[in-house]
């Protein structure tokens, strides 16, 4: 279902219509505060202006998938126990279901979780594979810095 809303540009004022879902509303010049025209401009200006700091997913040996799946399990438990419940427990971010298309029993789980103990102030993807767990792996979040190539920061959303 398409989901039309009536906005105000928040730069030039005039009245348009918002794709909130449905076919257009992954149109990048569908955007929820600028007309179609104005928001067009800021892409191409966007352009012009230097990335200055990307998120770089680096493989890592520690720490394992058992330890990003104990991780999320105790973020569960903890947030469960909120009343009412958090179902989006912090650090942890629900990522859709991959399968494999030549064996639609081996699934992929990809799961976003904060690190603890040691690993404390890191993010970490995890990835399994029901059926092929050669191809599991762990990556931790890391700061690439594009203006001096630097690359030892770990990434923090905030
Ligand atoms: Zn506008």
């Amino acid at each position: 279902m398409t989901t039309h809303r009536e906005k105000r540009c928040r730069h030039c004022g005039q009245r348009y219509s918002f794709t909130a879902s449905g076919p257009g509303c992954d149109n990048r010049v569908n955007n929820d505060r600028y007309c179609r025209s104005c928001q067009g401009e800021i892409l191409v200006t966007l352009r012009k202006l230097p990335i200055r700091v990307k998120l770089e997913w680096v493989e890592v040996e520690q720490p394992t998938v058992e330890m990003c799946e104990a991780w999320e399990k105790e973020w569960a438990e903890e947030h469960a126990a909120h009343d009412p419940p958090h179902f989006l427990p912090y650090g942890r971010r629900i990522l859709p279901c991959l399968f494999d298309m030549n064996d639609m029993g081996n699934v992929n789980y990809v799961g976003i979780v904060q690190g603890r103990g040691e690993f404390k102030g890191r993010q970490f993807r995890y990835s399994t594979w029901t059926k092929k767990p050669e191809n599991n792996t762990v990556k931790v979040a890391m700061e690439w810095n594009m203006e001096t190539g630097d690359k030892t920061a770990f990434w923090r959303d905030l």
